[in-house]
């Protein structure tokens, strides 16, 4: 595993060792990112608490959402990309910039940003996301 500078302790929760296993698919602050989205878009595959164990991030990645080549597990492929960068984004930023948001604001964003994606012409994506215009 790939050691990272600055942060022994993984800058989501500050309890466990930072790993990019732990960061993206363990941590209790991800998770709950992750649970948020995946009732927000109703895509099971993104709720942590349907998750296998595997032994590879890759492994856990392609079990988010399949490799089926349907509209729906293509928009939710789309969607978990956008959602590993999310936390990688706030990873950053609270080691680099000491500047942390909350699980609720980080969902909003997700949220916000998955429906500018929809806007510029991801369509399968936009399968799966509610258009605010009509909530
Ligand atoms: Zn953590």
């Amino acid at each position: 595993m790939r050691e990272w500078p600055n942060s022994y302790f993984c800058p989501l929760c500050y309890r466990n060792l930072e790993t990019a296993q732990h960061l993206f698919s363990e941590c209790a602050e991800s998770r709950r990112i992750w649970a948020e989205v995946s009732s927000w878009v109703g895509s099971p595959g993104l709720d942590p608490t349907n998750w296998n164990a595997t032994d590879t991030l890759m492994d856990w990645f392609h079990g988010l959402a399949g490799d089926s080549s349907s509209t729906l597990a293509a928009g939710s492929r789309s969607l978990a990309i956008l959602v590993t960068w999310s936390i990688w984004k706030e990873r950053n930023a609270r080691v680099f910039n000491n500047a942390e948001k909350t699980v609720a604001r980080l969902v909003e964003e997700i949220k916000d940003e998955a429906r500018l994606w929809c806007q510029a012409g991801a369509k399968r994506l936009a399968a799966l996301v509610v258009n605010p215009s009509s909530e």
